[in-house]
């Protein structure tokens, strides 16, 4: 009887997952991938968007166009995971598994905090990148917050990107000197797992101008006064604000066995979860390193899911393991002005997480656009 393996989420994880599979197995396995979405795209190309270089048209790649052979993509919403009859519903139909992946990613709350929806900017979803474009063009004197309301969020450099490229594009402008530029995170530092790439990022904040408020946990907006209301009763003024919104579990994931009520817990060995044959991969997941957790980015899901791969090949061919999860990848800071830095991590592979950051420099622009590129010919026709 041929094999069903299940796999939810068709982002970095769930088109990685699918891949490697289909390479190692070809067809002596049955995979389907669902995704409610109709296309993919890479997390970073939403700067693309907010800073107006590309439309949202041009940073997706269709599921239509989906390239890994053979394996079946359903477009449709996934509405309860039953780990006990190894059975997954959408809204039309039910599948059955042997094996199940699951790689859902975050869900955005941005109704977590109260007046951000009414007053505050985002860029974390397409839509949101899609609406600050036309504001962050507009802007030309005042106070601008960017806010990181609460971990975990995906990409943990994103918005220090942010603002180091909404500095150049004010300084281009000509107007940088009239606009108060402040970052206001919860935190005493702005990478808690990588102290000396958070040194870094703190001198290049201060080389713009740009204030690091630590330890300013925004709690609510008030609209009216314009007014970012600090956890300790302080307030920050603002003439525009842009939140990172309050990352949750997806609804799904929190209503079945797997969540708990929260994101999925796995072994950090080979990413099984506390159902057999049932793995989780990438952002959905909370992964312990220290008292942090793996921070939750492409990169990383797709390592998961080359490790869960070989965890499934292993099994089925009865093999010998010699992989583990050690959570390494590479991740990208864009300044500007074509200049990039690159991040390399390996958070579980020794004692300590290594983290370094290289750059910026004009060379890493390549290294990037080919990151991009290299997934969509792998993942899309
Ligand atoms: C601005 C920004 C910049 C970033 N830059 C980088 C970077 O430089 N490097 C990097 O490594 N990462 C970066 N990231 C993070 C990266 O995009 C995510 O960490 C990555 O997409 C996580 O992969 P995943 O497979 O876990 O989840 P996702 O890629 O989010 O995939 C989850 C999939 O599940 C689907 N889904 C969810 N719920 C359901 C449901 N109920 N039914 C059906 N389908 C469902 C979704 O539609 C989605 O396609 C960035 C993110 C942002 C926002």
């Amino acid at each position: 009887m041929t094999i069903n393996i299940l796999i939810l989420g068709a982002g970095f994880g769930g088109l990685q997952a699918a891949t490697r599979l289909k390479e190692e197995l070809n067809d002596s396995v049955d995979i389907t991938l669902i995704d409610k979405n109709d296309s993919f795209l890479i997390g970073f190309t939403k700067f693309d968007v907010m800073f107006g270089r590309r439309s949202s048209e041009e940073v997706k790649s269709y599921y239509k166009d989906l390239g890994i052979e053979g394996v079946n993509f359903v477009q449709d919403t996934i509405v309860d995971i039953d780990t006990d009859n190894k059975i997954v519903k959408t809204i039309s139909a039910d599948f059955s598994y042997d094996y199940l992946i699951v790689a859902l990613g975050a869900d955005l709350a941005p109704e977590a905090i109260p007046g951000f929806v009414e007053d505050g900017y985002e860029f974390y979803s397409l839509r949101g990148a899609e609406k600050i474009n036309p504001v962050i063009n507009d802007f030309e004197s005042g106070n601008l917050l960017i806010s990181i309301f609460s971990k975990p969020y995906k990409c943990p450099p994103a918005p220090y990107e942010a603002a180091f490229q909404l500095h150049d594009l004010f300084v281009k402008k000509g107007i940088r000197d009239n606009i108060n530029m402040k970052m206001l995170i919860p935190g005493p530092i702005p990478l808690p797992i990588a102290k000396n790439v958070s040194a870094e990022i703190e001198k290049l904040l201060k080389e713009r101008n740009i204030e690091l408020l630590k330890k300013h946990k925004v709690v609510e907006l008030n609209p009216v006064k314009k007014e970012a209301m600090i956890e300790n009763n302080d307030s920050v003024s603002y003439d525009l604000f842009i939140g990172i919104p309050v990352h949750k579990s997806p609804k799904v994931i929190q209503d079945s066995a797997l969540g708990n009520n929260g994101w999925v817990s796995v072994s950090k060995d080979n990413l099984e979860t506390n159902f057999e044959k049932v793995y989780a991969i990438g952002d959905v997941t909370s992964i312990p390193v220290g008292d942090l957790a793996v921070p939750k980015a492409g990169a990383l899901a797709e390592d998961a899911a080359n490790v869960v791969a070989n965890d499934i090949v292993n099994k089925i061919q009865k093999g010998e393991k010699n992989y583990s999860y050690e959570a390494t990848g590479s991740c990208y800071l864009e300044f500007g002005s074509g200049e990039v830095s690159k991040i390399n991590t390996n958070f579980l592979g020794g004692t300590e997480p290594q983290i370094t950051l290289e750059g910026p420099s004009i060379d890493f622009r390549n290294d990037k656009e080919n990151f991009e590129k290299e997934r969509i010919k792998k993942w899309f026709k």
